[in-house]
């Protein structure tokens, strides 16, 4: 199975799959870029791939592509929204390319659902039907109604061992002295450590607000409302610099030996992550919300 740490979870999916009885509705929980995604994709090929999971074969390819007619992804929405959901319903009524194969939908950041998609995915998860599988990928899965997770399989995903993923980097290509650096830069993300090395406009990226961030604590209050406002313009790159900045704050967080230190760090992470989770959540002022994170730093 292509997906780096996780054992327990991967014995898990080798279990469930050999099962008589699959579950049908599973829900991925954990920190971003952990690779809940990635276990959701492998987990289907489990099901669907005659060589459990092979990553070879044309099933795997489709399915790793997500160009397979019998897998449906929602990802990259603002929201994800009711119409989204009945064309996840469509789907899941057809019959499957394969005989006996799965048909499953993968709904990543499944805690951009609205109400309206939510009470229309509620029924789906009441009435499953036949061999359909739903996977539900969410880092703050509160917010999914308590009908909903209560219909759901949970499985908990941790942040990987950086041993594990310096060896992934290697992998991939990358010499000691690289891979030994992103997987130091990445907090025990694989995702993101992948990320960073194979795509350089991001690594470039994400250095870049880790010396912004850097730069701005030492900066005096009117630089940094300066800062903001550009910021603000680009809701996408404002939502990317927090990320990037909680993750550098609970690695100091970790780190950082002196107790008032820490609370200051605390209360800073705490604003951030408020903000970003409402970022995604409803139309709050981005230029306002961001303030507030900055005269926090
Ligand atoms: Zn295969």
């Amino acid at each position: 199975m292509n997906l780096v740490g996780h054992k327990k979870q991967k014995k898990l999916f080798d279990k469930m799959a050999s099962s008589v009885k699959i579950p049908h509705n599973l829900l991925f929980v954990g920190p971003e870029a952990v690779g809940k995604k990635r276990a959701a994709k492998e987990f289907i090929k489990r099901l669907n791939c005659k060589n459990s999971a092979c990553g070879e074969c044309g099933t795997c390819r489709d399915i790793e592509n997500e160009r397979d007619s019998d897998l449906l992804v929602i990802k990259e929405r603002e929201e994800i929204k009711i119409d989204d959901i009945r064309d996840l319903q469509k789907r899941l009524a057809l019959t499957g390319k394969r005989k006996d194969s799965y048909k499953a939908a993968i709904i990543d950041e499944a805690h951009l659902l609205n109400s309206q998609a939510q009470a229309c995915l509620l029924k789906t998860l009441e009435e499953p039907k036949g061999k359909a599988l739903i996977i539900l990928v969410s880092e703050h899965p509160q917010t999914l109604l308590d009908t909903i997770l209560s219909r759901m399989w949970s499985i908990k995903f941790s942040p990987v061992e950086t041993e594990l993923i310096k060896e992934e980097l290697k992998k991939r290509g990358a010499g000691e002295e690289e891979a030994e650096k992103i997987s130091q830069l990445s907090f025990s993300k694989p995702g993101l450590a992948i990320k960073l090395f194979e795509d350089k406009e991001f690594k470039k990226r994400w250095v870049k607000k880790k010396d912004d961030l850097n730069n701005l604590r030492n900066s005096f209050l009117a630089e940094r409302f300066e800062y903001v406002k550009n910021l603000a313009k680009d809701r996408k790159e404002a939502k990317e610099t927090l990320k990037i900045w909680i993750s550098l704050l609970r690695r100091e967080m970790i780190e950082d030996g002196d107790e008032s230190e820490v609370l200051r760090i605390k209360k800073a992470l705490k604003v951030m992550e408020d903000i970003l989770f409402l970022t995604s959540k409803t139309n709050v002022n981005l230029k306002l919300s961001l303030e507030k994170v900055i005269i926090n730093l």
